[in-house]
């Protein structure tokens, strides 16, 4: 990943700050006061990833395709629920927008990511960023085989990043495949409910797999920035997704997207993401840019403390907060 522009901005638009030193040696000093301050970290998932609790990554990616990376940014992570972003981006182009609201809701829930209840009045889970609506996403996903919808999901998530190699891992699929009784419980309660159809293996398979897909911050933050950029891949000019649904996508992002912190969340920073148990964060500001963060410790809600915590500072700062009134003097563009 490139350090500098790739694409160059449009000559009659000034470049972006992001390209100023200014701003890329304070991006620099707030990794670093962050990497130095003590964190109040409630639990690692799984229980080793302790051993990785200094891997401390961050990266930027502006829709112009400038970049910038901090830290351990080529570090590679599972996606785990950040996964659930572009799999209900698979579920909205495969179904519509209309027929995959009949299936699952886009409220908050302001539960836990894997709790079993659901949105009794219509019928669905509440929203697609917590595990029972984004089981219900993987559902709607399309192909003949459970082995044809995971590819057409981990070739998405391959556009997304601009990557051609990223791909499930097979260890963490293992792993995961073997710890998910509460999903295979949430699948089953929902089938008997009629809210989901189909195979429970196959759902939770493709699922699953998404959730396997390691990724470095330098990849996740293209992968924002396509978000960002309306769905086509900045740096390579790929279309990841229909522009139609892009706006669906961040807003359930916006309001759901940090499990039961997504209010404090909103109020603090301002910018659609999501998170994951594996300590990743992905943050999509439209029309601007996509940030990416990896640090393993997690908070109560089973955000990354430091994720959360720099992202505040980088909103603060940079002026990036949806509704900010004022943009500060270092804000870019
Ligand atoms: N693999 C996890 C699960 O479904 C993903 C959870 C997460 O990141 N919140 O239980």
């Amino acid at each position: 990943m490139p350090t500098t522009g790739v694409a160059e901005a449009d000559g009659a638009t000034p470049p972006p700050a992001l390209r100023a030193a200014a701003v890329r040696a304070r991006i620099h000093e707030l990794h670093r006061r962050h990497a130095a301050e003590p964190v109040d970290v409630v639990s690692y998932y799984p229980p080793e990833a302790e051993a990785r609790r200094d891997v401390f990554g961050l990266s930027g990616v502006h829709v112009s395709g400038v970049s910038v990376s901090v830290g351990q940014s080529t570090e590679r992570f599972p996606l785990q629920s950040i996964s659930k972003v572009f799999t209900y981006a698979l579920a909205l182009e495969d179904n519509g927008r209309d027929a995959t609201l009949a299936r699952v809701g886009v409220e908050p829930s302001g539960d836990p990511y894997n709790s079993i209840t659901f949105d009794e009045a219509h019928r669905r889970p509440h929203n697609p960023m917590i595990n029972s609506g984004a089981l219900v996403a993987a559902a709607l996903v399309h192909g003949r085989t459970r082995a044809e919808r995971i590819e057409r999901l981990v070739a998405r998530l391959r556009s997304f990043a601009g990557n051609p190699t990223i791909d499930v891992d097979p260890a963490i699929l293992d792993q995961q495949l073997r710890a998910t009784d509460r999903n295979l419980g949430l699948a089953y309660i929902m089938r008997s409910l009629r809210m989901l159809d189909g195979d429970v293996d196959d759902t939770l398979a493709v699922y699953l797999s998404a959730c396997s897909v390691t990724v470095t911050t330098d990849e996740l933050a293209v992968m924002g920035a396509t978000l960002a950029n309306g769905g086509l891949n900045p740096l390579t000019g790929d279309r990841a997704m229909p522009v139609a649904h892009v706006r669906d996508v961040l807003s359930v992002m916006l309001t759901c997207g940090m499990y039961d912190a997504a209010g404090q969340w909103f109020h603090d920073v301002g910018i659609p993401a999501k998170s994951g148990v594996s300590g990743g964060i992905v943050a999509a500001l439209p029309g601007r840019l996509g940030i990416a963060v990896y640090s393993p410790g997690l908070d109560a809600h089973g955000n990354s403390v430091r994720g959360v915590n720099i992202c505040r500072d980088l909103s603060d700062h940079f002026g990036l907060h949806v509704f900010a009134a004022e943009r500060p003097d270092t804000a870019f563009a």
